[in-house]
Formats: structure tokens, sequence, C-alpha cells
């Protein structure tokens, strides 16, 4: 294997064992591998100076055996049909690991939004959005923030689909304000999962959670407030990083002052005052107790996986970790939950958030923090258990849970005709 696998290569080794594991035959196998649907669209941006660019967009639907599909939408330069499929496959085993009724989808549009102006986002966001109409919808496949999107684009596109219907639809998408149908807690789900998720980890090794060192690269939604949520809780969050680098204080970062300096305008951390400059390579190599990659995937692999020294790898991030380099850590003693385990409180509110809107009916914050909680508990212990009757990793536990409640989906549905 080679050392920069694909984000498809690392998602596919890993169904590779989880059907191992569940000892499937090759037609089921390629049942769970192949995406039920994939759509690329062109999406044509008229640019602020009046020049005309076209874009590229996806959206892949990868199972809805149990539900409507679900998974964020991501606005990236390097955004590809590959990506978008691997993406999407990891919100399949997730959502039926933590037992919501949904299958795995997810979509991108290949742009770098800090290019773009807030108009030319808009544009880009609501053609994107018609274009991907005909297969979205809250009973067919609901979209999400993720990488260079946020609730605001979420806004664009639920009153996108709302005008072409002619009423409004808020169960279209999660994550939008709570102004227009939101939930309360969505914007910390993530975050606040990845804590839950690192705190059950800790526990169950017998470590004090308090006082604990703690690196997060990729200081975005997922990262910036997970920073927060731990430092809140106790932890010592040594450093932090966004696409231009990192900063580190070996006494400790104050996330809250970091985050309020990029929502006054900066366009990064470095170079907060108190700090020591680092680049993202030394961050995750970097001497702490937790290091929470929330960025991209594939930043941890064969040529720097022997040089985490990390104990813990809580992966905010989609697919984080390579296969090659999760045999490293493993070897060195380096405990990864992983992503669809550690990053799935994101989907769980979002699930919430669309129960909601069907409802109309909303929920208090410590109903829905409260309920996210309970559900990451008993996914965590499901998966440590079944990690420990088996002898096998959090990683291969989780994703055999979840592709094993997919398959049983298949299997009890029946093949049609
Ligand atoms: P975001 O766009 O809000 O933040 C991404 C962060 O990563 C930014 O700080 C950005 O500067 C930084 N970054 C970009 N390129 C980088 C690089 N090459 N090196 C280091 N840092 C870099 O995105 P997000 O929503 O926080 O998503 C982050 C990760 O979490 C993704 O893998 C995403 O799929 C996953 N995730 C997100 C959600 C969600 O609810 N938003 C849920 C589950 C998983």
């Amino acid at each position: 294997m080679s050392a920069r696998m694909s984000a498809l290569d690392s998602a596919l080794h890993q169904l590779d064992q989880a059907v191992e594991q569940l000892g499937l035959d090759e037609g089921m196998h390629e049942m769970l591998a192949t995406p039920r649907r994939s759509m690329e669209v062109a999406v044509p941006l008229r640019r602020d100076d009046g020049t005309l660019k076209v874009l590229k967009g996806y959206r892949v639907q990868h199972n809805f055996s149990r539900g409507p599909a679900k998974g964020g939408i991501r606005f990236h330069p390097d955004t590809d049909m590959d990506e978008v499929r691997a993406l999407a496959m990891w919100m399949t085993w997730k959502c039926a690991l933590i037992g919501i009724p949904y299958g795995g989808a997810k979509g991108g549009v290949a742009v770098d939004p800090r290019l773009l102006s807030r108009n030319e986002l808009e544009r880009v966001t609501r053609r994107y959005a018609s274009e991907i109409m005909p297969i979205i919808g809250p009973e067919k496949d609901i979209p999400a923030p993720d990488v260079g999107t946020d609730e605001q684009t979420m806004a664009w596109m639920m009153d996108t689909f709302s005008a072409h219907k002619g009423y409004t639809v808020t169960g279209v998408v999660t994550g939008k304000p709570v102004s227009v149908g939101g939930s309360e807690g969505r914007g910390g789900a993530t975050s606040r999962g990845v804590m839950y998720a690192a705190f059950s980890a800790l526990r169950e090794a017998g470590v004090d959670h308090r006082g604990a060192t703690v690196a997060v690269q990729g200081f975005g939604k997922v990262g910036g407030l997970a920073a927060q949520f731990l430092h809140d809780a106790g932890c010592l969050v040594v450093a932090v990083s966004d696409w231009k680098g990192g900063v580190y204080n070996a006494r400790g970062l104050n996330p809250a002052a970091l985050l309020k300096h990029l929502k006054s305008g900066a366009d990064t951390v470095v170079g907060f005052p108190g700090t020591d400059t680092i680049t993202n390579a030394e961050l995750l190599e970097l001497d702490v107790d937790i290091l929470v990659p929330a960025a991209l995937e594939g930043v941890i692999h064969e040529g720097n996986a022997d040089k985490v020294k990390a104990f813990f790898v809580v992966e905010g991030a989609n697919g984080p970790t390579t296969p090659d380099a999760d045999k490293v850590l493993e070897g060195n003693n380096v405990l990864v939950v992983p992503d669809v385990l550690a990053n799935s409180g994101g989907v769980a509110v979002s699930y919430f958030e669309w129960v909601q809107d069907l409802q109309a009916y909303f929920w208090s914050e410590d109903e829905v923090n409260d309920r996210l909680k309970a559900l990451m508990e008993s996914a965590y212990d499901q998966v440590s258990t079944m990690a420990r009757e088996r002898g096998i990793s959090l990683r291969t536990a989780a994703q055999t849970i979840g592709v094993g409640r997919v398959a049983q989906a298949h299997r009890t549905r029946g093949l049609y005709p």
C-alpha cells in the first residue's frame, strides 16, 4: 500500500476488514462497496467581475437500505467523486453504528470558498442545490454542513429547495440556524461528541481527563469547539492548527480567545499573541495525551504514524488515519477512537433536528445534549465490548457493527425484483 492511500482506498480496505469479521459473501460485499447513486453536476458561477466559471459538483448516496441518505456538503478545491464516495460510505456505517434510521451520503463542490465573495458563495450554493434537487428531500436525502460550508450554506439550500417547491421545507437539510428550523445544540454537537468519545476512552483506560494534554489539528467547526469543550472540562489544550499552520503553548491555550480572534476577522490562528508557531506536521507529533485530528483525510499515514506520541487519537475528522498508519499506531499501543464513532455526534443531532422539523416541535438544548450523550456512550460501549471480545481494534469493531446492521437490512428487505 502506498504511503498516501486515497480516502476511497482506505474506506474499501476498512470495509474488507468488517466483511471478513462478519463472514459476508462476495455478492453482499459488492453490494456494500457500491454506491446506490452517484451524481456529478455542472455548477456554473457568474463571478462578481462578470466572468463565468463552471465548477464541478457531486452528490453520492452510498446506501439507503435503513432509511433516507444523510451526509454533509463539502466545499474544497480537492473534492472529487472518489473522495465523496469514501465519505458517503463512512456515513452509512456511522448512521448504522449509532442506530439512527439513515443511509449514508455526501456531496461537494470543487471550489475554494475562501476565494469567493459572500455573493458568489450564495450563487454557488443555490445553483448546486437546484442541480441536486431531483435526488434530495426530507424523505430521500438530507444534506448538512461539512468542510467549507456552514449554517448559512444550509439556510441558502433550504431556501432554494423551498422556493422551487413553493412552500417551506425545513427538513431538507440539517445544521440550519435555529431561526429557520435548526436545532439547539447542533452547532457544537460533533465537538461535544468528540469530547464524550475521548472521555469514554480515557475512563476505560483509567486515566483522569483533568489535566490531560491535547493537540487539535483543524480549528474549524469541529476542532474549534472540541478544543473549547475539552478546555472547559479541565484538559490542557497545548496546540491547535488550521490550513496555515499551528500555535503552541506548553502552559495551555485559551480556545475561546482563539475563536474570538477568528470571529473578529483573522483568517488563521497563526501569530496569535503568547503562542509559538508550529507546522501541522509538528502538531501531529507532539508529546500529548490526546491528539484530535479534525481537518482532512489521510493526515496520519505510513510516513508519520511512527512519530505520533499521543496515547489517544480521537478522530474528529473523517478518515484522518490510513489503514497503514492504523497498523503502526496499534503496534505502538496508541488507542484510536475511530471517526465513525468519535465524530458521530454531528449526525446524531442532525437526526434530532430532522425529527424536530418533521414534528414542528422543538426541544431544549439540555434535552438535545442529554440524548446525544446517552447515544454516544451507548455506541462507545457496544464498540469497546466487541473490540474486547474479538480482540480487534475499535475501528474494526465500529465498522463491523455498522456494516453488519446494513447487511442485515439488505437481507431482511430482500432484493428487488
Ligand atoms: P471546517 O471547514 O469548519 O474546518 C476545517 C478546519 O481544517 C479549518 O480550521 C481549516 O483551516 C483546517 N484545514 C484545512 N486544510 C487543512 C490542512 N491541510 N491542514 C490542517 N488544517 C487544515 O470543517 P469541519 O466541519 O470542522 O470538518 C472538519 C472534519 O470533521 C472533516 O473531516 C469533516 O468531514 C469532519 N466532520 C464534520 C462534521 C460537522 O458536523 N461539521 C461532522 C462529522 C465529521
